[in-house]
């Protein structure tokens, strides 16, 4: 099958391939585990990442576009992940963190194209997992 792309496959579940969700165009494709849901964003040439809507996503909007981090955007991403959410979906988003800080699967920076490195941005992600759990019961 030389030339033929292979199905990109799901960066958690392994072996899973990945099915392409609505919106997908030439340049940047959308995908989703039919496993474990999670979706995925890609770019011709580049490695797949999570898509927009992700909990790192939510954590790592505020520093996409500033220098940092500093405290004020670890107060904008814990209200991010936090606010109007049910302790559940909250929970939920501290876990997704933690595994990919434990097992990683991606350059969480290639996500929203952060300026900061990778290894910041991790930095950065602990201390968000560290404010949510400090402040909840
Ligand atoms: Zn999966």
């Amino acid at each position: 099958m030389d030339g033929e792309p292979a199905t990109p496959r799901c960066l958690r579940c392994i072996g899973t391939e990945l099915v392409p969700l609505l919106g997908t165009t030439e340049e940047a494709s959308f995908l989703e585990c039919p496993l474990c849901h999670r979706q995925y964003a890609g770019r011709a040439g580049a490695p797949l990442s999570y898509r927009w809507g992700h909990p790192i996503s939510l954590a790592l909007y505020g520093l996409s576009f500033r220098s940092g981090p500093s405290d004020r955007h670890l107060e904008m991403a814990v209200d991010a992940l936090s606010r109007g959410r049910a302790p559940e979906e909250v929970e939920q988003a501290i876990r997704e963190i933690e595994l990919e800080l434990a097992e990683p699967t991606q350059a969480v920076r290639n996500i929203l194209d952060s300026p900061q490195t990778e290894s910041e941005c991790r930095d950065f992600l602990s201390s968000v997992v560290a404010s949510l759990r400090s402040t909840r019961p």
